[in-house]
């Protein structure tokens, strides 16, 4: 049986949500349907968005009302005019095949004349922002003394919007004996005070533990020096070739810049901030959800609301003033089931921001090396490959050319041609990022005692001291990415070949053709010998210990190593890209490789030219806002 009739939602609805592939209840979906179902309760969900909590209270309204009457018999409050239209969207969705059923969105920036011709005709059930609903109300345009239900979807954002006294003025107008179901993604104090106000004994129903974010979602951190912001973030999004992404900054004036500076350099991004009009709004929404746009960069205020399923990564390009907007922020991402990432692009003296909003979110960030021009360099060429060998062959089409491009070709081999479709694209990476520095600041962090040396996420562990030696050595394994191996993905496989146990297994820094994990000191023999022999898919893993580095030279504070092809020694040549001028480190520890300073020394000037046309304009041209925490 489909598990929603199941959960008692009726054959007309579970056909039409079957259409919009809703195969099973989500669990918030499981959870709240039979509790909603009865009628009878107050409900407070503290729920995320993008977790299915729409059609959880959707679904059961649809149930609980009487359609042959056309009055107002739910009322579902929400912050924003997007949020509005989704929900009444749905809805109109799930109730497709149900005779009668009206359902109105009541929002600002559009005509009240329309919405209220639509409401004069009847409606059962009213999706409203605060505003405009009171607007309506003040103009006895609505009768709410027969509500029987009302919703506060996304409640924390309707009082960080301050709507707190329309909710009231709203709330006056229907009945005490209606009931009051209640979403919120957090739970602060003036959301519990609401809930306290407006509810009888409500049932509440916390999807994971409270304040949590999304499991889903990963959270990174990087710390770079201010002036190299958006260089690493640049990196960072070269390093995710298939990024769809929100990007969050403090300010719209640094929304603007930001996008106009992705722009110049050919991204394909814009802005979404509080000074556009609403159409100006809608057409940036539109091509972001019509993926025209691949980064959406915003204020937290234009944001709220922002509904759009595949959100790959969210970026902190700046770290929310109110910590609870951090987990509004990632929430973007990892929704309905999916994966996703949050990065935060911070310098040192925000570290302890980071460590406020672990303690919010009740989960670690790990911390993230921003990748190295190489690093990018070999993402995009493979990325490359990637889409060559899948792309899809209109035979039709090309086969009037075909004997033509052989001819073109045919004094070249096979390899030959390979090599030079790849390096279409791999020649401007590599002119682009060939003198690209280490943007990555070394900070050290002064931890709580009982936290020192003990393991974070993996990937972020916390060097073991040992008089001031590590006890790990970095491994160099020739498996990676595009072996599709993540981080758990190798733990398992080294520890079956090797029989070591995962806990000796330290930081695991999975790169594209090849990997570096760190293991104790006493294990490094068994790893050699265990994967003496092995092969992967018919190649040879090959492990060496990594870089100018050993254990017995790595110290506690040490970040990066040389790592691969870039120490001064030991250097390695694998695949043709050689990038090493030979390393050497100055006094101050900083590096100085093959001109990988050459960008800092070049005040001003470009870092290569070439790939996505650099303007050669940096941003540390640009003072820094001062930070507010
Ligand atoms: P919401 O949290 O209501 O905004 O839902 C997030 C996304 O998940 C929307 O695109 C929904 O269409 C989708 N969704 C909701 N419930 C289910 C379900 N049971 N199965 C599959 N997708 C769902």
């Amino acid at each position: 049986m489909n598990p929603f009739i199941e959960l008692g939602i009726r054959h007309d609805i579970v056909n039409a949500i079957s259409e919009l592939g809703f195969e099973n209840p989500t669990p918030i979906q499981e959870q709240s349907i039979p509790v909603l179902l009865t009628g009878s309760n107050d409900f407070v969900g503290l729920a995320q968005t993008g977790t299915g909590k729409t059609a959880a209270f959707g679904l059961p309204l649809l149930e609980l009302l009487d359609f042959e009457e056309n009055y107002p018999q739910a009322l579902i409050l929400c912050p924003t005019r997007e949020l509005c239209l989704q929900i009444t969207n749905d809805l109109n969705n799930y109730s497709k095949n149900m005779p009668n059923v009206h359902v109105v969105a009541v929002y600002g920036g559009a005509s009240i004349s329309d919405q209220l011709r639509q409401i004069k005709r009847g409606v059962q059930i009213v999706v409203a922002t605060p505003g405009r609903m009171l607007d309506i109300i003040n103009r006895k345009a609505i009768d709410f003394s027969k509500v029987k239900f009302v919703v506060l979807d996304e409640a924390d954002e309707m009082l960080n919007m301050g709507f707190q006294e329309d909710i009231d003025s709203i709330l006056s107008t229907t009945p005490d004996e209606k009931k009051t179901w209640l979403f919120s993604a957090t739970m602060p104090a003036e959301v519990r005070r609401i809930a306290k106000k407006y509810m009888t004994d409500p049932h509440e129903l916390t999807m994971g533990t409270k304040n949590t974010g999304n499991a889903n979602i990963e959270h990174e951190y990087y710390i770079i020096r201010a002036r190299d912001k958006y260089a690493a973030f640049k990196r960072i999004v070269d390093f995710n070739p298939e990024i769809f992404g929100i990007v969050f900054c403090r300010t719209k004036i640094e929304t603007q810049e930001i996008a106009e500076s992705l722009i110049k350099d050919g991204y394909n991004a814009d802005s979404l901030h509080g000074d556009l009009s609403q159409q100006q709004r809608d057409k940036v929404m539109k091509r972001y959800r019509d993926r025209s746009l691949q980064l959406l960069i915003a204020t937290d205020v234009a944001a709220r609301g922002i509904d759009v399923n595949d959100v790959t990564h969210v970026i902190n390009y700046s770290l929310p003033d109110e910590l609870e907007n951090y987990t509004h922020r990632s929430g973007r991402t990892a929704r309905a089931g999916k994966t996703g990432v949050s990065i935060s692009i911070i310098n040192g003296k925000e570290l302890g921001k980071i460590r406020q909003i672990e303690r919010v979110i009740g989960k670690k960030f790990i911390k993230a090396e921003i990748p190295t021009g190489f690093d990018v360099v070999e993402k995009q060429l493979f990325a490359l490959v990637h889409k060559v060998h899948n792309v899809e062959v209109n035979e039709q089409q090309i086969e009037q050319y075909t004997p033509r491009i052989m001819e073109e070709f045919k004094e070249l081999s096979k390899e030959d041609i390979i090599k030079r479709f790849a390096s279409l694209e791999f020649n401007r990476f590599l002119e682009y990022y060939k003198n690209a520095p280490d943007l990555n600041a070394a900070v050290e962090e002064r931890r709580p005692f009982e936290e020192r040396g003990e393991r974070g996420e993996r990937g972020e562990r916390a060097p073991r001291s040992n008089g001031g030696k590590s006890e790990f050595t970095r491994l160099f394994i020739n498996l990676g990415s595009v072996d599709e191996f993540n981080r758990g993905d190798l733990l398992g496989y080294i520890c079956n070949n090797t029989k070591i146990s995962g806990r000796t297994v330290g930081k695991i820094d999975v790169k594209g053709v090849y990997s570096f994990f760190e293991v104790a000191n006493d294990d490094v023999e068994k790893v050699m010998t265990g994967f003496k022999g092995i092969d992967f898919k018919g190649r040879e893993v090959r492990i060496e210990v990594s870089g100018e580095g050993t254990s017995s030279t790595r110290t506690g504070g040490e970040r990066r190593e040389g790592g691969y092809n870039r120490s001064g020694g030991g250097e390695r040549r694998e695949g043709g890209y050689n990038r090493s001028g030979g390393g050497e480190r100055s006094g101050s520890g900083e590096r100085r490789e093959g001109g990988f300073n050459r960008e800092r020394s070049n005040a001003g000037g470009s870092t290569g030219g070439g790939f996505r046309d650099f303007s050669g304009k940096r941003r540390e041209d640009r003072p820094e806002r001062r930070r507010r925490f």
